[in-house]
């Protein structure tokens, strides 16, 4: 079983063990968040869920993302000037990658973050609940462009 098939199953137990309806349209939303750099906004996800089942809403989409979001089985990368994205891959902190040309978002594959946590709440005193470390960039593709 490969990482997103695992997330799957993963943010589906946690639907059922809440006693949430478990919607065909569900269900395709869940694969579509437990993709691997996947990072979808929630438009993004509608448009998707869309071709498949047309009666899909958009608060429909926000709903079961605010319920997996709540559960912890989705990240939120909010924007203040894009609209949010939604990484359910990796459902813990980690750093981001951030296409500024492209807005295409990546997990960069390195683990940096643990160790400066720990820096901060020895530092700090604070008891580190959440973090959030984004890198921004043009993507190799965008790159290839210039
Ligand atoms: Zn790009
Ligand atoms: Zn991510």
């Amino acid at each position: 079983m490969d990482d997103s098939e695992a997330r799957f199953e993963e943010m589906l137990k946690g639907l059922r063990k809440r006693n949430c309806r478990i919607t065909p349209q569900r269900v395709a939303l869940l694969r579509l968040l437990a993709v691997d750099e996947g990072h979808s906004s929630a438009s993004h996800l509608y448009q998707q869920l869309k071709a498949q089942f047309p009666t899909t809403s958009l608060a429909t989409v926000y709903k079961t993302l605010n319920l997996l979001k709540e559960m912890g089985e989705v990240v939120e990368i909010g924007f203040s000037d894009d609209d949010n994205r939604y990484d359910g891959n990796k459902p813990y902190p980690h750093p981001h990658l951030i296409c500024v040309r492209c807005r295409k978002i990546m997990d960069p594959e390195v683990s940096i973050a643990q160790d400066l946590v720990q820096q901060v709440a020895q530092q700090s005193g604070y008891q580190i609940i959440s973090h959030r470390l984004d890198f921004y960039g043009l993507c190799p593709d965008c790159r290839e462009g210039e």
